[in-house]
């Protein structure tokens, strides 16, 4: 930008210049106006000074005037002094500068005329104060000579004739010569005494008096004063009048001068102001150029980079100035190539071509590049790079080669259509999969491949005009290789259009469904089946529900909802394992599958749930009559491998649209009771009913205040003895916990335990019974009634806590109970979860010194084989089998053998729930070491214990 700058100075020098001339030119105009003024001034100073002069010269004239009579001297001479005052004033004056030397000769000339005046007027007065004073004497003398000789007639005649020539002269009447002589020598004649001799000498000095006055007049007349002095005042007027109009031609001409130089700086200002604002365009183009635009000076550091050069390079305009722009050189170009480059450079020419260059980060920058050096009066100045980015063409140029390359390699059939969609490409994927020779197809429409048009060709005609319209499709399709093979393909059309928006081409995709569909049907199948039992799962069932509940409502029928839960399945998976766990589920998925109707949906929903869905169904006892019927099949034992199972069902049923019409409702309200018959004792069916709905608020009501009744010591310990068989000597009890609700009065351990698990309660009330239980026992040891144990039930949940062992620690600390007088009830269910956690809880507790028992034991058909590893003291046969002894010959046979297997195991048997003598002899007799019962003694207070312990 250097030229730039210096044309701009160049411009605004010359307009400085002509402003300083301009105003130089109004200061001169200044002073030369006030020249004028002064000279005016001075001019009209003399005008006045003549006017005085002219005034004064009247006033001396005037004085020749009064002959013979009284002439006032001093004024004459006051008048005379300011004359020459005046004529000073001119001398001293500039008087010859303004007005020339001519003006100075007139000054001198006023004052030489001025001299001989002033001269004249002496004599003058001396002359005529004479003349006046003879007069006055002559007129005495003959008063004299009458008084004295009166008898002279002829003389007295002779002076009156005198007295008459005088008295004409006084008048001013010419003084007749010839008379006067006659009479003067007529007097000389008369001299007779001295008075007549005085008289005539008088009259002789008097007329020689009149004479001179004559030629005083006469030499006074000769000298021009006033005319000299009128004249120089005209001289001066026309003088001045001369000057005053060069003076005007002068300040004419500055002013026009003054007027051209305005005119020029208005023009030049203009022309400034254009340039300007041309400038300002030529930088905000080049600032705004998406072309990369860099000068650099002669020896090519940087000096402008715009915008551009910022975006492209990635180098901030800053970072660059004054830098080589070698800075962007990549090692892409060979060194011949910027030889080549410098060399156009050197010679002065203009150098074009293509850059492969470095951005900052590293990446390529390909620029299309202009250098051109800029000759300034045969000077190499600077060098002027314009550049665009062309990276992203050179980019596209790449990806359309590989585009081309893809065209040709992939599976993907490709058709690229004219205008008119005529064929003019088909890539080789097309060739391969229909069969068709490229000459074949071009020039042909797509339609070639739609096989039977009659078929196809209302698909065809979709196609195209849904192209029309929105300028793609896509979809499947139909179409048949040359040889008649049907291919699905999902076709995928794109109108390509070009710059008018009419449509220059159509790129249509093919992609080969044949296997995809294959998949896909496979997937399905996957998706909406289970893949153990084949049945469909709960996916599936959520999809088919929506169609089930409207046809229903549309032909007025109800649809019922089964929840089919096995009953204990978890423990046979666990104890017997996942593979006979699952031949079970496939066995009963088909009994199952073979009581429900072919258009009922039976699916299996997960674990050992099933569901099934009865649509059209007009009374919901028909859903009862399938829950029976599926319990049938269910019941009867089961033979997997050498295992010959048992097990039941237990089955919810809500039915649509009474029991709920969305989805989630019936679905929900079904597994609610389901639970219901779960909790109903399980191998049972339940019906949904408001009043379910009613039982779960009030299990939501007993949740909330079971969260408070620790805290409000609602709750409390009985102990149930437990006592050996053979002696009948009560050797510990069992603490068991009970809930007195002020609200809902005493409510029992299998209501408010199960929901103390659920809501987590139970951690907490664990510790409070296991901190009572430890109390009780030490009051009791205390009261001399010294038990070998005191039996806290554990839930699974408790197993859960991690700090477990470490609370159940402290808390034996805290108390002072013995560990080994302390007994833990854990249920054959809970261990049969989370075994390895479990197990090592267990070892914790032994090691601590604490008794293990397993409680329930049976319930969960467990083997026994699986508890050899477990660190466990004595077995609790669970009441169920004990209820029915010893008539019932099966329980009579297990309680046997668990007693059996037990000994043989080194662990000790607990019966519990003994209500009969019968029972008691019973287990007695097969070797049951410990009972429990109320035939032997309910539970009891901790007091009411001692004194029952105490009293045998
Ligand atoms: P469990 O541990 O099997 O306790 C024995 C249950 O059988 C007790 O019922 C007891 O009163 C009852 N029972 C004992 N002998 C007889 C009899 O001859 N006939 C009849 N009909 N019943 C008898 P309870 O107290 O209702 O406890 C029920 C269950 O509640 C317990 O079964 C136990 O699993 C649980 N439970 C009770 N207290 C606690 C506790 O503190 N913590 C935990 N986690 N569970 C407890
Ligand atoms: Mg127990
Ligand atoms: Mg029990």
């Amino acid at each position: 930008m250097a030229g730039r700058s210096s044309f701009w100075r160049k411009r605004v020098d010359n307009f400085f210049i002509l402003l300083l001339f301009f105003i130089l030119l109004l200061f001169s105009l200044f002073f030369y106006l006030e020249k004028i003024n002064r000279d005016i001034k001075n001019y009209s100073i003399y005008q006045q000074t003549l006017q005085k002069m002219i005034i004064y010269e009247k006033d001396m004239e005037n004085c020749f005037l009064k002959t013979f009579r009284y002439v006032d001297y001093d004024k004459i001479e006051k008048t005379l002094q300011e004359f020459e005052e005046d004529i000073l004033f001119f001398k001293q004056s500039n008087i010859g500068k303004e007005f020339g030397a001519e003006a100075v000769n007139s000054v001198y000339k006023i004052e030489k005329l001025y001299l001989q005046k002033m001269d004249l007027i002496e004599r003058f007065q001396s002359a005529n104060t004479r003349a006046t004073n003879a007069i006055h004497y002559l007129y005495d003398l003959r008063k004299t000579i009458e008084k004295l000789y009166p008898q002279e007639r002829r003389s007295h005649e002779l002076m009156d004739q005198f007295f008459f020539l005088f008295g004409k002269v006084l008048m001013g009447l010419p003084l007749d010569t010839l008379l006067l002589n006659k009479d003067m020598n007529a007097l000389k004649q008369e001299r007779k005494n001295r008075y007549f001799d005085y008289f005539y000498r008088q009259t002789e000095q008097f007329v020689s008096d009149v004479n001179l006055i004559k030629k005083i007049f006469e030499t006074s007349e000769n000298i021009d004063l006033l005319g000299t002095v009128k004249a120089f005042s005209s001289d001066l007027a026309y003088r001045y009048n001369n000057n005053l109009f060069q003076q005007k031609i002068i300040t004419m001409s500055f002013f026009v001068l003054a007027f051209l130089i305005l005119i020029i700086l208005f023009f030049q200002y203009r022309r400034v102001k254009k340039t300007t604002l041309e400038l300002k365009a030529f930088r905000y183009a080049i600032e705004n150029s998406d072309n990369a635009v860099v000068i650099t000076d002669a020896q090519r550091h940087i000096l402008y980079a715009n915008e551009a050069f910022e975006q492209h390079s990635g180098y901030k305009i800053k970072e660059v100035l004054g830098s080589n722009p070698n800075i962007l050189k990549s090692d892409l170009h060979s060194r011949e190539f910027y030889r080549e480059l410098n060399e156009t450079l050197d010679r002065g020419e203009k150098w074009q071509g293509e850059l492969i260059n470095k951005r900052k980060d590293g990446s390529l920058l390909y620029e299309k590049a202009s250098i051109m050096p800029i000759i300034v009066d045969g000077e190499l100045v600077q060098y002027l790079a314009i550049k665009l980015d062309i990276t992203e063409y050179v980019e596209q140029q790449k990806r359309l080669q590989q585009a081309a390359v893809a065209f040709e390699s992939v599976d993907e059939g490709i058709l690229i259509l004219d205008g008119e969609k005529k064929i003019i490409l088909a890539n080789p994927a097309i060739r391969q999969t229909y069969g068709f020779a490229i000459r074949e197809l071009l020039g042909k429409e797509p339609i070639i491949l739609a096989g039977d048009i009659k078929e196809t060709g209302p698909t065809y005609q979709k196609v195209w005009s849904a192209l029309d319209a929105r300028g793609e499709w896509s979809g499947r399709v139909d179409t048949y290789s040359k040889e008649g093979k049907h291919i699905p393909v999902w076709l995928t059309v794109k109108a390509v259009t070009g710059k008018k928006q009419d449509v220059e081409n159509y790129v249509a995709i093919f992609t080969n469904l044949e296997e995809i569909l294959e998949m896909k049907e496979r997937v399905s199948f996957l998706a909406y089946h289970d893949n153990l039992t084949k049945l469909p799962n709960r996916a599936y069932v959520e999809k088919e529900l929506p169609e089930i509940f409207e046809l229903a409502k549309i032909l007025d029928k109800k649809a019922a909802f089964l929840f089919v839960d096995l009953d204990r399945f978890k423990v046979i998976n666990d104890t017997l394992g996942h593979d006979i766990g699952d031949k079970m589920l496939v066995i009963l998925a088909k009994r199952i599958r073979n009581v429900v109707k072919e258009s009922d949906i039976l699916a299996r929903f997960g674990g050992d749930e099933f569901v099934v869905v009865m649509s059209g169904i007009t009374d919901k006892r028909q859903a009862g009559r399938l829950a029976e019927e599926i319990q049938h099949a269910v019941r009867e034992p089961i033979r997997v491998q050498e295992y010959h199972l048992n097990t039941s069902v237990s089955i919810g049923i809500s039915v649509y649209p009474e029991d709920g019409e969305e989805i989630g409702t019936v679905v929900k309200h079904a597994d609610a009771a389901m639970y219901h018959a779960k909790e109903q004792g399980k191998d049972n069916y339940r019906f949904y009913s408001a009043q379910l709905s009613v039982e779960m608020h009030r299990r939501l009501d007993l949740e909330q205040k079971l969260m408070h009744a620790v805290e409000k010591g609602e709750l409390s310990l009985l102990f149930q003895p437990q006592y050996e068989l053979k002696s009948g000597k009560v050797c510990g009890a069992e603490a068991l916990l009970r809930w007195n609700s002020p609200e809902l009065g005493p409510v029992p351990p299998a209501q408010f335990i199960p929901v103390a698990e659920e809501t987590g309660a139970i951690v907490k009330i664990g510790y409070f019974v296991m901190e009572e239980a430890a109390r009780a026992y030490l009051r009791w040891k205390e009261e001399g009634v010294e038990l070998e144990w005191v039996a806290v039930n554990l839930s699974s949940i408790q197993f859960r806590q991690d700090d477990l062992l470490e609370n159940f620690g402290r808390i034996i600390e805290e108390t002072g109970i013995a560990a080994k007088n302390l007994e833990l009830e854990i249920t054959e269910r809970c261990l049969m979860e989370y075994t390895e956690e479990n197990l090592a809880i267990l070892n914790g507790f032994k090691k601590m010194g604490c008794r293990i028992s397993i409680d329930d034991f049976g319930t969960g058909y467990s083997s026994m084989a699986y508890f050899k590893n477990f660190p466990m003291d004595s077995i609790k046969i669970d009441k169920s089998f004990i209820d029915s002894l010893p008539s019932n010959l099966n329980n009579a046979e297990v309680s046997t053998a668990i007693i059996a297997l037990s000994h043989s195991l080194e662990h000790t048997v607990i019966a519990e729930g003994i209500e009969s003598r019968e029972q008691e002899a019973f287990l007695r007799a097969k070797g049951c070491e410990y009972g429990q019962g109320y035939y032997f003694s309910k539970p009891l207070g901790s007091d009411v214990l001692a004194k029952f312990v105490k009293s045998r």
